[in-house]
């Protein structure tokens, strides 16, 4: 499996929900991910990133790897952030991308534990940033029209941001 990249069909499709205690078929797809995910490197990933429509995230900061399946933000902050975004599906390329600076994060865990994450900057961003691949959303989608536009023409022009 490869990272995909944009406009790679499978990137804009809505993924599906995932049984979480079917753990040894999870735990193969997960350890692919972070495969991938570490050798890009990148610090978050989702399963529709390999082209597996299937509602799983992982992210990798300070305390680790974590999983999430079927992550759902089920809070959101009214305060704002506009910070740069990257994402390993469109290589070179950031752009400002305003989101709610703190989430509420449920999900499960692989083996079927529920799981609420409340998170803040970095970590709120990197939930809402694969919650969306698992939608069909990339950072082109959330851009600004004006910003969208120009980031698009650097991406396929292959210029460097
Ligand atoms: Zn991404």
């Amino acid at each position: 499996m490869r990272i995909l990249t944009h406009p790679n069909p499978a990137l804009k499709q809505l993924a599906a929900a995932v049984d979480a205690y079917a753990d040894g078929e999870l735990q193969r797809l997960v350890a692919e991910m972070t495969k991938r995910m570490r050798e890009a490197p990148g610090i978050g990933l989702a399963a529709p990133q390999l082209g597996v429509l299937k509602r799983v995230i992982i992210w990798e900061l300070d305390d680790g790897l974590n999983t999430l399946c079927n992550p759902r933000l089920v809070e959101a902050s009214e305060e704002t952030e506009t910070d740069e975004e990257g994402c390993l599906s469109v290589p070179r390329i950031s752009v400002p991308i305003v989101r709610p600076v703190r989430v509420v994060c449920e999900g499960e865990l692989i083996g079927g534990e529920t799981v609420r994450i409340e998170a803040d900057d970095l970590l709120a961003r990197i939930l809402q940033h694969e919650v969306d691949h698992c939608d069909g959303i990339i950072i082109l989608d959330r851009a600004a029209p004006e910003e969208r536009l120009a980031a698009i023409r650097r991406y396929m022009t292959g210029e460097q941001d």
